[in-house]
């Protein structure tokens, strides 16, 4: 570890990417306090969590250089090495494999809990960083160059304060940002299924006019999968509400035969899905990072992993300003870390967005273009490569961090 500075930062959020960020900048040597309003993160235990997500090889190399990685249980990560992505109303398809950008696997799916565990974990072999769960903060107040934060009666001081306290953010709020939100019109329904066949390590996801169904491998047996289906507010509501058997006859008929006959395992809570994005991600002493900053169309399954590009750019150029001399909350290397995120971030919300949009449309040259389009894209292997690269990460201004990690990546 490097020497300690003066320099104290406050995390409002200790999920998983305000999680990353505290790591990252307490390998620094930095003064890092971490304030979140849940309890204290426990691995989980038995079946599966219903709150899962997709992780890309950028986001590996990160939790690995946070030393985050190494405390996740192996027996509960699935690594998937194929995609296959099709349209329920007519002929596209498009099939991506790992091996052919010479890769053991396209990312891994991990329980959020079993990550926030595995964060925490990690952070209690550093001295310089206090992380304290069950502390709700109730209000924030601009002292001197800095940030007052108050939780439980107890006021913590902060020459940078950062916003990991997703997307109805109180940092932002109280920093007086604006960001939304704009309803998606649509709603998430997830839950766990088994299937009769193995998912054999491959994320499935069909799109139909509602919207999309993706079938994510789970740890295990190999014949569990945990759903997300997205759709409109209306649909989610009646499958929600529908009896479990005319339910997973539903399911059925919207995923087809690829998985065998599908048995439902789990509760189906649902979820609004409102896109936010804030109008600026940095003001005085001030950053926001993941969901705070911008909440996207889980279509991707790129929410979390755009967040944890947040915390390495912005750690990154925390590590940049103090190495020039300038205190960690210098306004030139905020605006830094606002230019590299924010346009990529918006990026990827817009194209989620136009995913969306070109699914749910009937007229049939639209159809027909989407149709050619997707056997356009799986019949040429470099533009085939293209999209696998993106989908493990590698494209646009990544942050040293997030490239290679010098560890092998699990099979
Ligand atoms: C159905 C669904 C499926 C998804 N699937 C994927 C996927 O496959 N892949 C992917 O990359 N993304 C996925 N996402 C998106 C992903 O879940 C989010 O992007 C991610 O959880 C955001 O993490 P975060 O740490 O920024 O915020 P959060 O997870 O919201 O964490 C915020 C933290 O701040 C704390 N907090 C909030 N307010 C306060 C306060 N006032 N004081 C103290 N603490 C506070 C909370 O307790 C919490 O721990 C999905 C989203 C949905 C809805």
């Amino acid at each position: 570890m490097t020497e300690q500075t003066q320099d104290t930062i406050v995390i409002v959020g200790g999920g998983m990417t305000g999680g990353l960020l505290a790591l990252l900048l307490a390998q620094q040597g930095l003064a890092v306090t971490v304030l979140d309003g849940a309890p204290e993160p426990q691995f989980p235990q038995g079946d599966a969590q219903l709150r899962v997500s997709t992780l890309t090889e950028a986001s590996y190399h990160l939790l690995c250089h946070a030393g985050a990685w190494q405390h996740l249980d192996p027996a509960r990560l699935q690594p998937y090495q194929a995609m296959q992505v099709w349209d329920q109303d007519g002929t596209g398809e498009v099939n991506f494999n790992a091996a052919e950008v010479g890769s053991d696997s396209l990312g891994w799916l991990v329980e959020n809990g079993h990550l926030t565990a595995a964060l925490y974990r990690a952070g209690e072999a550093l001295d310089n960083l206090d992380w304290r769960c069950q502390a709700t903060v109730e209000q924030l107040q601009r002292h001197g160059d800095g940030w007052q934060v108050h939780s439980g009666g107890q006021v913590f001081e902060a020459d940078l304060l950062v916003g990991a306290d997703g997307a109805r953010s109180l940092v932002r709020e109280s920093a007086g940002i604006s960001a939304g939100p704009r309803a998606s019109g649509h709603h998430a329904l997830v839950a766990t299924i088994a299937t009769a066949e193995p998912h054999g390590g491959c994320a499935r996801q069909v799109f139909m006019e509602s919207g999309p169904l993706a079938l994510l491998p789970l740890f295990g047996d190999g014949h569990r999968c945990s759903i997300v289906w997205s759709g409109w507010p209306a649909l989610i509501e009646e499958l929600r509400a529908l009896p479990p058997e005319a339910f997973v006859a539903r399911l059925q008929g919207a995923c087809g035969e690829a998985l065998g006959a599908v048995t439902l395992v789990s509760e189906r809570p649902c979820f609004p899905i409102e896109e936010r994005h804030a109008s600026q991600y940095v003001a005085r002493a001030l950053a926001l990072v993941g969901d705070a900053a911008h909440v996207i169309h889980p279509l991707a399954g790129q929410g979390v992993n755009l967040g944890l590009l947040d915390a390495g750019v912005l750690a990154e150029e925390v590590a940049r300003m103090r190495g020039a001399g300038r205190g960690c909350a210098d306004p030139q290397g905020l605006a830094r870390y606002q230019r590299r995120r924010r346009g990529e971030n918006l990026l990827m919300q817009n194209a989620m967005r136009g995913f969306k949009a070109l699914f749910e449309r009937r007229e049939m040259p639209l159809r027909l273009l989407r149709n050619t389009g997707m056997r356009w894209v799986n019949g040429a292997a470099p533009v085939r490569r293209f999209f696998i690269q993106q989908a493990l990460g590698r494209g646009g201004d990544l942050p040293a961090l997030a490239r290679a990690s010098g560890r092998q990546a699990p099979h």
